[in-house]
């Protein structure tokens, strides 16, 4: 058991990769991007486009239809504080969220503007 730990915490979103430790979530927060609508999705892992085109909204319902999401999640690890984000993004189809992409930030110290 504890072999497969190791071995699969290089590819789990919530272990820390130095420590193999289970990460804290520390903060989450929801955003649209108006930038992307649906049939014009392009793939972006820049900071800086996110800087740019993430706009906080606080539910679901505050998302303009046809506009894609993101759900930004934090994690800190408790034994050496070190910060990820993933970024998950979504377009909302009525009551349903059809999966984009997944992307991760393993040095989430530089995504502190998605908390302010
Ligand atoms: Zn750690």
């Amino acid at each position: 058991m504890e072999l497969l730990k190791r071995i699969k915490a290089p590819f789990q979103d919530d272990w820390c990769r130095k420590c193999g430790r289970t990460m804290e979530h520390t903060n989450r927060r929801l955003f649209a991007i108006p930038d992307m609508t649906v049939g014009h999705y392009e793939s972006h892992t820049e900071v800086r486009y996110f800087k740019r085109a993430l706009w906080p909204v606080e539910e679901r319902e505050d998302i303009p239809a046809g506009t894609y999401a993101c759900r930004a999640l934090e994690y800190r690890c408790p034994r050496c504080g070190r910060r990820r984000v993933k970024l998950s993004v979504f377009l909302p189809v009525r009551d349903k969220n059809k999966m984009e992409e997944t992307i991760l930030f393993d040095d989430g110290e530089q995504m502190e503007f998605l908390w302010h």
